[in-house]
């Protein structure tokens, strides 16, 4: 028995955060395993009601569960707030610090079904099956971080990107882990021609690669592999990179495969998996039905593999939602002509039906 937190969030979150768990309900019934959700305040819903984006409780809900599946927050409505009660900042980076979560995994999977949905040729991304590993809770994104006047009244910005050797191992390690399991190819993203960092960065994990003989290590430069991600994306299998880098590579990554609404990630290092889409909280199509579930029903799927070891169940989530794209259903983000268009809790249903 596994007990999940559910932080529907704002927006579009409460709709793809229901169809998840209509599926959790099917995987339930065919494999009998049993789950217990509880739902908690997390993001502008929580401002709204609570005056804090992320209450002590939900922190307390989320810390005592097995996981936690996050639909999105934000949205125009806070975006005014003072920045530390705004839903990104004030909820959704403590959160991931307070779990631990210091990987972040981004698969981009192409489902051959929607090959001719993505901007690059079919012949380009079918097949495509590509595992960022982003270090999620260091870097510069958490650096010191400040604005000072300068003599002649301009205004100086400095944000602080340090790591050290531990941040660096530990999210190496489940890189080179993944690896394993899969191809046994591991690509190391960094800047090392130029940033000390990054040279740090290189030679730590240069240095674990010993203890992975089976697993091919590779250094690309991240410029390099932003042009190599849309020139033969095909090359790569797991690839490691630093929080910046790896923010913006897993988002040109997705868009490899058609939508963001089909992308899901798990954020993985504490005793609690964080599992979320990674889109956000889509208000142009909030509350209309249009939303796109199967990132977040992806991402309950790698809950199953990686939270709770149960690596058939997930399959069964993943065969689902391939059968379905085959029969021709779509959300409105991955309609093509000729095929069926559904909406949100229909697809979850459609899914549900197919386990
Ligand atoms: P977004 O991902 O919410 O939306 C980008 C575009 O993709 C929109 O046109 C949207 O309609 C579409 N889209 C996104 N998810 C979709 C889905 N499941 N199905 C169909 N279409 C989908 O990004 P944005 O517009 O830059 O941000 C909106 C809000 O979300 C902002 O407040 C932002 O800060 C927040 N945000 C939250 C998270 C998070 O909670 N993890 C992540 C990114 C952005």
């Amino acid at each position: 028995m596994y007990t999940i937190t559910l932080l529907p969030g704002d927006g579009i979150g409460p709709e793809v955060v229901a169809g998840a768990v209509h599926v959790l309900q099917a995987v339930q019934e065919r494999t009998g395993t049993r789950f217990i959700t509880r739902e908690a305040l997390f993001g502008g819903c929580a401002y709204d009601e609570t005056g804090n984006p992320f209450p002590e409780e939900t922190l307390k809900l989320c810390l005592d569960g097995d996981a936690v599946l996050l639909g999105a927050v934000g949205g125009p409505k806070w975006d005014t707030l003072p920045v530390e009660k705004r839903p990104e900042i004030g909820a959704l980076l403590p959160l991931r610090k307070q779990l631990g979560a210091f990987a972040n995994l981004r698969p981009s999977l192409i489902f051959s079904a929607l090959a001719d949905a993505s901007t690059l040729k079919r012949e380009v991304v079918d097949g495509l099956d590509i595992m960022v590993v982003r270090e999620l809770t260091g870097g510069i994104y958490f650096g010191p971080k400040h604005r000072e006047t300068l003599p002649d009244g301009s205004v100086k910005a400095v944000d602080i990107l340090e790591y050290s050797t531990g941040e660096i191992e530990r999210v190496a390690r489940v890189a080179f882990d993944l690896a394993r399991k899969r191809s046994g190819k591991l690509t190391s993203v960094d800047k090392a021609n130029v940033l000390e960092s990054s040279r740090l960065w290189r030679e730590v994990v240069s240095g674990l690669a010993g203890e992975y003989p089976d697993v091919e290590l590779n250094h690309i430069l991240v410029d390099n592999c932003a042009m190599q991600l849309v020139r033969y994306p095909k090359q790569f299998d797991v690839m490691l990179t630093e929080n910046m880098f790896g923010d913006i590579l897993s988002d040109q990554a997705s868009q490899l495969t058609g939508s963001i609404g089909m992308l899901p990630s798990a954020s993985l290092g504490g005793k609690v998996g964080l599992y979320e889409p990674i889109h956000g909280s889509a208000p142009d199509i909030a509350g209309q039905n249009l939303a796109n579930p199967i990132a977040t029903i992806l991402s309950l799927a790698m809950m199953l593999r990686y939270s709770f070891d149960l690596p058939e169940a997930a399959a069964l989530v993943e065969q689902a939602v391939s059968s379905v794209l085959e029969e021709g259903y779509r959300t409105s983000d991955i309609m093509q002509p000729g095929m069926r268009q559904v909406g949100t809790g229909e697809m979850a249903e459609l899914i549900g039906v197919r386990l």
